[in-house]
């Protein structure tokens, strides 16, 4: 049998598209190789990501959510040693039962495989896909090949290998915590060890420190990172249960984001759609995944491209007003004149 198309990646933006364009008729392939835990990740659902779960009519099992809730970010610049809190209207929740949440509303006229997609090679007709499982390789026949693989997308690098997009490595550790630690949520600056930021979050039981670091000496500056933190924060970060690590796509202009042609798609980060400011990506991945879906529901053959590129022109432009906005929380000497301005800022009680 030929499948309309094979999707690769059951991350937002993958298990997104199935659902719809299965909906739409299409006969998919969904191909999914993510290990125990998931992509590491904040758990954060921006009100973006929010309002796309309403456009699609879809509410969200209380058991995805995690405690406490969040309606603050207390942001720390280790450089100047100052704090500013901000205000946030994220869900916090758990990412890996999120993903898996939006692969069980999928129709079951998608077939779902566990396994690596290895191969992907043109043929007249279309594609023949290799998926590896179980030390074992497996051929399958589509129309179409869509890259919904995340940061380090094997298809975008196969057939659009010239189309190169900046990268952060992501560090997380989860620390045990039988305390509510202060801060809840933290946005942290240290240009001594990263020109990007990181973050400290409490899920349920759990701690979490992470990082976007650039890829040299990454973990290095990750540990010098933390400890500088625990100096700052007097918490203690000791013994993590989880350390996970993954690539961060960061877009810097019109030309990181290869939404595809000829048969072959990307959507999500594969794409490069995510916030280079806050590394929010769940939004861009549902909005790309339902502009390719609709372009393959209303056009066919190179139409779809066309149809597909349009539609996520204003999602191109989001992220690019905010590599502007990147300056202000990235650029030491503006983050420190916005911070002290106290403009956006809101008081807080002194505990
Ligand atoms: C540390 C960190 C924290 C983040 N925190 C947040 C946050 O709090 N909120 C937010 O909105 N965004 C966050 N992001 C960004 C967000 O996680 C991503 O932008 C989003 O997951 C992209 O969705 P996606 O479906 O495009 O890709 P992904 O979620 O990365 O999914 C890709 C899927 O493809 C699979 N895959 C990859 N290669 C293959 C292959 N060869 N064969 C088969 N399967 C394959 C992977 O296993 C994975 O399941 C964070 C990113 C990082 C790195």
């Amino acid at each position: 049998m030929i499948y309309d198309a094979a999707v690769i990646g059951a991350g937002p933006a993958g298990a997104t598209f199935a659902r719809i364009a299965a909906k739409n008729g299409m006969k998919l392939l969904l191909i999914d190789g993510s290990g125990e835990y998931g992509k590491p990740c904040g758990g954060l659902l921006a009100p973006d990501a929010q309002k796309m779960l309403a456009c699609f009519d879809i509410s969200l099992p209380h058991d995805i959510l995690t405690s406490p809730q969040i309606f603050s970010v207390k942001t720390i610049d280790l450089g100047t040693r100052s704090v500013r809190y901000y205000r946030r209207m994220y869900l916090s929740m758990d990412r890996k039962r999120f993903d898996g949440f939006l692969v069980s509303i999928i129709p079951e006229s998608v077939d779902i495989l566990k396994g690596r997609c290895s191969a992907v090679s043109r043929t007249r007709r279309g594609f023949v896909v290799t998926v590896r499982q179980n030390g074992k390789d497996m051929h399958f026949r589509c129309r179409n090949i869509i890259g919904a693989d995340g940061a380090s997308s094997f298809v975008r690098h196969r057939f659009f290998p010239d189309r190169k997009i900046m990268k952060y490595t992501a560090i997380q550790q989860w620390f045990r915590s039988d305390s509510r630690t202060d801060p809840f949520y933290s946005c942290i600056f240290d240009p001594e060890t990263s020109e990007s930021c990181s973050w400290t979050i409490n899920k349920d039981e759990y701690f979490i420190y992470g990082g976007c670091f650039t890829p040299e000496h990454c973990r290095i500056m990750f540990e010098k990172q933390k400890k500088r933190f625990s100096e700052f924060s007097g918490i203690e970060m000791n013994d993590p249960v989880r350390t996970e690590a993954c690539l961060a796509c960061r877009p810097e202009k019109y030309s990181d984001f290869v939404t595809g042609r000829r048969g072959v798609y990307l959507i999500g980060e594969a794409a490069g759609f995510i916030s280079p400011s806050s590394f929010e990506g769940i939004s861009g991945a549902m909005m790309s995944a339902k502009a390719l879906a609709e372009a393959f529901e209303n056009n066919r053959g190179s139409a779809v491209a066309a149809a597909y590129s349009k539609a996520v022109f204003p999602l191109k432009t989001k992220y690019m007003v905010k590599t502007a906005k990147r300056l202000f929380m990235y650029v030491p000497v503006l983050r420190h004149t916005v911070m002290a301005s106290g403009i956006t800022a809101i008081k807080t009680e002194k505990k």
